[in-house]
């Protein structure tokens, strides 16, 4: 099948041939984002492939399928950046990759965690110009404090197992509670709880309208003092001006984000020779507590491997049947309400 993959990046296009040795579809790569601007290089194929960042608004969409695209082969577990109405509305497939590694950003939370607390880019900025003098580095054991998972599916789940590890006490919030977790000793609590008792407090829920700025200033003013908030989910989670307020009263004492609200138009680019124009985020990096890592909590080997084998399978499906396995629909939107973006 002729298949345009957007946001292509050497490593990408690498992975995509790699498992295209074997499904042996046409592909044409595109280094630029899916936009209202670039969605003429869409023309003339029937499939698609996104990443998290290209825009699928109804303009994009109803282009696409004014072009004759039928596929949308999505190479991301999230589609808070498609509107999925639309797109089934004028007649095109939505294929997805439900899993590809959990592990991957599951491990990467906990590298957040405790790169933060035991100040290792402080540290080791320190060591290599010579400086070996201890203060301002003082961590704290992470065994016996209290966690709290918000969302305990796929990568919730292997963040608790980790630090049920750790000797951590781990408490979450999901509407579906997760009963292995439940017995090996994970306490469900309410949202409100959950945030008066945690010493750290990681996201792993989807971005929905639910869960847009969940954490705002009302819900940061019901923490504890000194909190650690990790967030590898989706940037709008959180309200960053409101975190930011609560790093400068050291309400919040760390703060770990993989992700952005306003990324778009940062992430997964080189900008080392420009000035960042977003002012807020410019703020967070200047905060001694915080730590942002560019999306690259998916960023393993065995993700991209599974990532680019279950697309290429998607559009093979697709290009078969009519249909495959990953679709997202609306049955899937109407059980998490429709996402933001
Ligand atoms: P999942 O669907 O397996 O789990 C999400 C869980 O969140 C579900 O159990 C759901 O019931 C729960 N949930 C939904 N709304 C909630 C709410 N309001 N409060 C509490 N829980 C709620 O998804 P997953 O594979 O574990 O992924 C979690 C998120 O991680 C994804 O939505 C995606 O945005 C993000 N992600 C980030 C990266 C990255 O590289 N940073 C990579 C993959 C996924």
């Amino acid at each position: 099948m002729k298949l345009a993959v957007f946001s292509t990046k050497q490593y990408t296009k690498y992975f995509m041939d790699e498992a295209n040795k074997h499904y042996k579809h046409s592909i044409t790569y595109f280094e630029p984002r899916l936009t209202e601007e670039t969605v003429g290089l869409a023309a003339g194929f029937e499939a698609i492939c996104p990443f998290v960042n290209d825009k699928l608004n109804g303009q994009v969409l109803d282009k696409l399928a004014d072009n004759g695209t039928r596929l949308i082969a999505l190479r991301s577990a999230g589609f808070n950046n498609v509107d999925v109405e639309r797109a089934i509305d004028r007649g095109m497939t939505i294929a997805r990759v439900p899993a590809y590694s959990p592990n991957s950003v599951a491990e990467h939370t906990i590298a957040l965690i405790m790169t933060l607390n035991r100040k290792v880019c402080r540290a080791f900025t320190r060591v290599r110009e010579g400086n070996f003098a201890l203060d301002g580095l003082l961590g704290f054991d992470v065994f016996t404090k209290t966690v709290g998972i918000v969302g305990t599916g796929k990568i919730g789940a292997l963040v608790a197992k980790i630090l049920l590890g750790f000797g951590c006490e781990v408490i979450a919030h999901d509407m579906n509670i997760n009963q292995e977790l439940a017995d090996m000793g994970v306490q469900y609590e309410s949202m409100d709880d959950l945030f008066a008792r945690s010493d750290i407090i990681t996201l792993h829920c989807p971005l929905t309208r639910n869960t847009y700025h969940m954490i705002n200033p009302d819900t940061l003013a019901r923490m504890k003092d000194g909190v650690m908030l990790i967030n590898t989910s989706r940037g709008a989670l959180i309200d960053t001006s409101a975190v930011i307020e609560s790093l400068k009263s050291g309400k919040l004492g760390y703060l770990g984000l993989d992700v952005y609200e306003e990324e778009e138009n940062l992430f997964f680019e080189d900008l080392s020779n420009q000035v960042i124009q977003d002012d807020v985020f410019a703020r967070l990096l200047w905060f001694p507590n915080v730590i942002v890592t560019g999306h690259l909590a998916f960023f393993t080997i065995n993700a991209l491997r599974n990532i680019s084998e279950t697309t290429l399978e998607n559009v093979s499906c697709y290009e078969r049947r009519g249909t495959c396995a990953n679709l997202v629909t609306m049955d899937l939107i109407r059980k998490q309400p429709m996402p933001v973006g």
